[in-house]
């Protein structure tokens, strides 16, 4: 049946495609019969649903620019005196070389100039539109805030806050990353840090229960640019409640058979068409 409607409209790659990535039907029983289909299903679907829970990962910035550290590790293995970019950024490699991780952290973490695409600007724009929208983010790039979304739980921290390890007054990157040795607090000469989360540090609970209250009170899941693969992600979703799921990940994750919608796609292109349909760009 299903191959033999395939033929029929021509649509054999894009319905053989998506048909093994996910349901056929619709929350309406309509079968959706290619991309197009697809995305006016899932316009439906955000419109009949008042809370909406974003679950992000690095993938999400990959269109303004910000390369996937995980993809990218590797890249500098030679660089920064043979250490490598996960010990680098580790607490005890801040803790006993700052100089270091201060070179490779403005170098290879830190991108001033990007800016948020359009998948940050689609669940802004949701937002702004009335819907109960909140994000939870593996990010440290502050680019959904730069959107405009203001119920963010960043699960790494950001790179916008960094404190006094002394006396835990806060500053801006700009203060961070002002010329100079190491950023030291001007009040008591103490290391600045950054306030996101090195490997070996674990993440803050009062942050893990905000996400998990996030995803368990929305109706609508959205998990973007992350393939699920690493703590906390893929045990974080599991605490979702709701009715609806959208995959939108470049490869294909564990998630995509659980999901309504599955976008192995550039995040940015699909959240461009959404928009568009519903009229928020
Ligand atoms: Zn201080």
């Amino acid at each position: 049946m299903t191959q033999a409607l395939s033929v029929k409209t021509g649509l054999t790659l894009n319905f053989s495609f998506y048909g093994l990535k996910y349901r056929q039907k619709n929350q309406w029983g309509e079968l959706i019969k290619n991309h197009r289909g697809k995305i006016e299903s899932l316009c439906k679907t955000i419109k009949e649903s008042r809370s909406i829970c974003v679950f992000t990962g690095a993938g999400i910035s990959v269109p303004s620019g910000i390369p996937d550290f995980r993809s990218a590790t590797g890249l500098y293995a030679t660089e920064y005196g043979g250490f490598r970019p996960e010990e680098i950024i580790s607490r005890s490699f801040f803790d006993k070389r700052p100089e270091v991780f201060y070179r490779f952290y403005e170098e290879k973490i830190i991108f001033r100039d990007a800016k948020p695409n359009d998948a940050h600007q689609l669940f802004a724009a949701l937002e702004k539109a009335g819907k109960q929208v909140s994000v939870v983010t593996q990010n440290i790039d502050g680019l959904h805030e730069a959107a405009g979304n203001k119920n963010i739980v960043e699960l790494h921290g950001s790179v916008h806050r960094n404190y006094c390890m002394e006396c835990n007054t806060f500053y801006s990157l700009d203060e961070l990353l002002k010329p100079g040795d190491l950023p030291r607090c001007p009040k008591d000469g103490a290391l600045i840090k950054p306030d996101v989360v090195l490997y070996e540090e674990s993440l803050d609970n009062e942050i893990i229960n905000e996400a998990l209250k996030a995803l368990a009170s929305a109706q609508l899941l959205f998990v973007v640019g992350t393939s699920l693969t690493v703590y906390p992600a893929a045990s974080f979703v599991e605490y979702f409640r709701g009715k609806h799921r959208v995959l939108m990940n470049k490869s294909s994750t564990h998630f995509d058979g659980s999901a309504d919608y599955v976008f192995n796609d550039d995040a940015a292109k699909v959240a461009r068409e959404l928009g568009q349909l519903l009229n928020l760009f």
